[in-house]
């Protein structure tokens, strides 16, 4: 019961934080980030039509979403945790989209396999944009390098739909809106240089921080604790 009720929580703070910062209703999409939640917990959210998931290991993500996604076709699953090449063949064929493409090569292999099951996949390119030492490109010129690539269609099962981010872990608010900037200035200079794609997708916010990124442009939160509770890192 506490797993619905957090979630439409959630759900009317992401509204209000819409209006308050003059955004339109339902422009900020929700991801609900299930790792280290069992199965049954999932199922409680989708009840609420709550279809979009985020999950950060390949393993996991496949266990659970390989069964829930034969039960419920509307399900869509983002991988949002840092990904090694020799896992993107399994995750392929059950992603909707692959919001942690953090390096060029990872670009090369994924082609490859989404190649093989005749699959276009949905990407965001995830930028370094905190002090911590957290994954994401570090270097713009990198993602130039991979969007030059793509519009050369090196690359024609890739479709690059936006950027993706986490926030220092701080308490100074400042340093948080910062790097939300830095995405979201990121995305509006690779839009005017790339008018062929819509990478309209800024993927940032998580259950500490997601108001402020809303007031800074975010078009999808990645929610998990807010939602499931507390994760059970001894479980696995
Ligand atoms: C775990 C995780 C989240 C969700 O974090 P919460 O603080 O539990 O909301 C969001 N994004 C990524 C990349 C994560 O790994």
């Amino acid at each position: 019961m506490e797993i619905k009720e957090n979630l439409l929580k959630v759900l009317d703070s992401i509204s209000q934080c819409e209006k308050a910062s003059g955004r339109k209703a339902g422009c900020v999409k929700l991801c609900a980030v299930s790792k280290f939640h069992p199965i049954e917990e999932i199922r409680q959210t989708l009840e609420n039509r709550q279809f979009l998931y985020g999950e950060n290991r390949v393993q996991e993500a496949c266990e659970k979403f390989s069964v829930l996604k034969t039960e419920n076709k509307e399900i869509k699953l983002h991988l949002i945790g840092q990904l090694q090449s020799n896992k993107v063949r399994n995750i392929v064929p059950l992603a909707d989209c692959i919001q942690s493409v953090d390096r060029f090569d990872l670009l090369k292999e994924i082609e490859k396999q989404c190649c093989k099951i005749d699959k276009v996949m949905n990407i965001l390119f995830e930028y370094h944009t905190g002090e911590d030492s957290k994954s994401g490109f570090t270097d713009k010129s990198q993602i130039i390098q991979a969007l030059d690539a793509i519009a050369l269609n090196t690359f024609p099962h890739i479709k690059p739909c936006g950027f993706m981010t986490m926030a220092p872990f701080t308490s100074d608010e400042t340093l948080i809106r910062k790097s939300f900037q830095t995405l979201r200035t990121l995305k509006e200079e690779m839009q005017n240089q790339y008018t062929q794609f819509n990478l309209a997708e800024l993927s940032m916010g998580m259950s500490g921080d997601y108001k402020i990124a809303i007031e800074e442009g975010s078009t999808m939160v990645r929610i998990g604790t807010a939602i499931f509770g507390e994760r059970d890192y001894s479980k696995k």
